[in-house]
């Protein structure tokens, strides 16, 4: 029998309440069984950086047991940042294993959402502004996790671009922004990824919550592109049981335990057995349910896939991630890297130093097996022959400890869905310590050549949630950072954060390192970019301006606005917005230096029929081996349409020994140079010269060439 046939007999056989019992959660993290019939439990976690800990089945409480911690991946934005695929790969695989390792099916990840404006609090755990680039690691990154026989859930479908208001803020947005920019990775997912899950988003577009909204999920998810696999609803994000039966939602999720009570169980039931609600629309759901199940070789005893965690080869993938993840901003004469050889003694300054992160940033909070903050990871690069001192610096106002034993997920659907540990407090005495911890430091400053501050945010501003209120950077760190260039100008800077910031010094400085929370071996991976064990090769996967004023969501469009936010800057989403109207920024869009240097000649371009070959020559002309991105950007000077000067359309990386050289391929349809048409509610392929644009981030164009289609 093929599998619709038995899925059709399952389904005849599965009794009205057994229905239900399959469609929504009946613990925090799973749906019922039908055991009568061999049908399991769906068993679900979070998040994108690692399988989240074990909580009772209906309290937010923690189980404590110590047989659930795991690797801890480098978040998301880390990933997009190493503009690696085949590590977006390895990253799935790690996360997949790890999932079925821990006994799920679904793992809620990945977060894909576009980074519409530097504030969001949940950046870190997305990729880009940028949409091809966020679904071309996307893609690899489902494929790897869906490789254990488990679900990848890609989150949040749509459009949940702030944490402000994210249970009722009503998106408004055009038609051609949707399609240009918020849809196209979720697509990707669906189409090359296919991806067996989607979680649907707390938010509102068009005034209806997106896991109720029949336009989004049946209209383009089911019919225009064909998914038949299962959407989860956000964790209490469904609000109407007929609205939600009639859309394409499969599970309700929620973080209550009144399991009977949730729209998709008695009210449905309810509903069903008045003939409100048509018995059909619920068979679809679970003929998705049993779809999937078929997928993951959860049925019939098939052969499945065992996983496992915490494995040594899973360590070491995440300190392969990790090490490509880091980006290199400045390095004016060469500073860097520093040589062990020659330091004898190094001050390392700052709260993030001695920091780890993995417990924090709410859902996508990871129990890690273990986490080398960054001096461990300096400490142990150097070893005996080198001192390092440690000063704090500055003091980041702990993890406030909760009053209780639940978790903050037990209210997180009150005050619209607001986190209450991001409160900075400023108390006075708070102040104090600021200034004696940064007095400390400075003075032990004076006595060193070698100095490298590590500051940065941590999850009380990286966080579910919650926005920051602006890019600057907490805890009085500018002050701080000011006065140690003051003092030794070649002070290493690294900033460790999940999301850009202001750096009102950065003329000053001569170096500037960026890390992302870089999962359980982030700090060796930094330490062996600050002494040249690893050549950086991170790109940054989104323009970091000067300040969150010039991003176009804020001043052309509404960030974080009121219960409706206009999306007004349209397409104009990050560089494609910077780009157009010469934008000073601090780092283009797929900017990051290396400590070699690539020379790009030689470009071909072939006009194919239904693509563009581009073939060029790339050669490391410096003294490191190392690794370079070649981005390719394509835009339409003559173009009858307003579009941005340049988009990204490809994108390789290559890794070069000194002297080597490679000949590198690309290959890009034509049908991506499309615009969509909100008239004929298509994408349209302008006919006419489009011009080619090949460099090494968007400000760094190379090579350019153009054809006519
Ligand atoms: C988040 C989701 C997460 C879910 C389950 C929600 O608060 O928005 O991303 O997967 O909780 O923990």
């Amino acid at each position: 029998m093929n599998i619709e046939n038995k899925i059709n007999d399952l389904l005849n056989k599965l009794t009205l309440d057994e229905k239900i019992s399959m469609i929504h959660g009946n613990g925090l993290f799973k749906t019922a069984s039908v055991e009568r019939l061999g049908i399991p439990s769906l068993h679900m976690a979070d998040g994108p950086m690692g399988v989240r800990n074990e909580f009772e089945n209906d309290s937010w409480v923690t189980i404590g047991n110590n047989d659930d911690f795991v690797t801890y991946l480098p978040c998301t934005s880390a990933l997009a940042s190493t503009w690696n695929k085949d590590l977006a790969y390895m990253a799935g695989e790690v996360l997949g294993e790890e999932t079925r390792g821990r006994k799920k099916d679904m793992i809620l990840a990945p977060g894909i959402n576009i980074k519409r404006s530097p504030l969001c609090g949940r950046n870190f755990e997305y990729m880009s502004e940028d949409p091809f680039l966020t679904g071309e690691m996307a893609v690899p990154l489902i494929k790897g996790i869906q490789n254990f026989d488990v679900s990848a859930c890609v989150k949040h479908f749509a459009l949940n671009n702030q944490e402000t208001e994210r249970l009722w803020v009503n998106v408004d947005v055009s038609d051609r922004a949707l399609r240009e920019i918020y849809l196209p990775a979720f697509e990707k997912c669906v189409k090359e990824g296919k991806t067996h899950s989607l979680m649907g988003a707390y938010n509102l577009y068009k005034n209806e919550h997106c896991c109720e909204s029949e336009k989004l999920l049946k209209d383009i998810l089911r019919n225009e592109w064909g998914f038949d696999g299962v959407v989860v609803s956000d964790w209490g994000a469904v609000h109407n049981t007929e609205k939600v039966a009639k859309s394409g939602l499969d599970i309700e999720m929620s973080v209550t335990n009144n399991f009977d009570e949730y729209f998709m169980a008695e009210p449905l039931k309810k509903a069903i057995l008045n003939g409100e609600i048509s018995e059909d629309l619920i068979d679809e759901k679970i003929k998705n349910i049993l779809r999937v199940m078929y997928k993951l070789n959860m049925l019939e005893n098939s052969q499945r896939k065992s996983g496992t965690y915490n494995s040594f080869d899973n360590q070491q993938k995440t300190l392969e991630i990790a090490r490509e993840s880091v980006v290199l901003l400045k390095n004016e004469n060469n500073i860097l890297p520093l040589k062990q050889e020659k330091v004898k003694k190094v001050l390392v300054i700052g709260d993030n130093a001695n920091r780890v992160h993995s417990y924090g940033g709410c859902s996508a909070e990871i129990k890690a097996l273990y986490e080398i903050c960054p001096l461990l990871g300096i400490k142990q690069l150097l070893g005996g022959n080198t001192e390092v001192t440690f000063a704090q610096g500055y003091i980041a106002n702990d993890f406030e400890k909760e009053n209780s034993d639940l978790n903050w997920q037990a209210t997180s659907l009150e005050n619209g869905g607001g986190s209450t540990k991001a409160k900075e407090q400023a108390s006075e005495s708070l102040l104090n310590l600021q200034e004696k911890l940064r007095n400390e430091a400075l003075s032990l400053a004076k006595d060193f050549d070698n100095i490298i501050f590590i500051g940065g945010q941590n999850h009380l501003q990286d966080l579910e949630g919650h926005d920051r209120p602006d890019m600057k950077l907490p805890y009085a760190q500018d002050t701080l950072i000011e006065q140690l260039l003051d003092i030794n100008k070649n002070t290493v800077i690294v900033l460790l954060s999940g999301s850009p910031v202001e750096m009102p010094w950065i003329n000053k400085a001569n170096n500037l390192i960026w890390c992302w929370y870089a999962g359980m071996q982030g700090g060796t991976a930094l330490a062996e970019v600050i002494f040249g064990k690893t050549n950086p090769s991170g790109k940054i996967p989104e323009t970091f301006i000067i300040n969150h004023n010039d991003c176009p969501a804020h001043f052309i469009g509404e960030f974080p606005g009121g219960k409706e936010v206009k999306y007004k800057e349209d397409i104009f989403v990050g560089y494609r917005y910077y780009d157009k109207n010469n934008t000073k920024v601090l780092f283009p869009f797929g900017y990051g230096l290396s400590y070699t240097n690539f020379k790009f000649d030689n470009l071909k371009i072939d006009n194919l029929q239904d693509s563009i070959n581009i073939y060029l020559d790339v050669t490391n002309v410096g003294n490191f081996n190392g690794k370079e991105v070649i981005q390719v950007y394509i835009g339409k000077k003559d173009s009858n349409i307003t579009r941005a000067l340049k988009e990204l359309k490809a994108f390789e990386k290559c890794s070069l020994n000194i002297n080597e050289s490679k000949n590198i391929t690309l290959n890009i349809p034509k049908k991506n140079l499309a615009y969509y048409d909100e008239d004929k509610k298509q994408f349209i392929i302008e006919k006419g010269k489009y011009e080619i644009y090949i460099g090494n981030c968007i400000d760094n164009i190379l090579l350019t060439g153009n054809i006519t289609v």
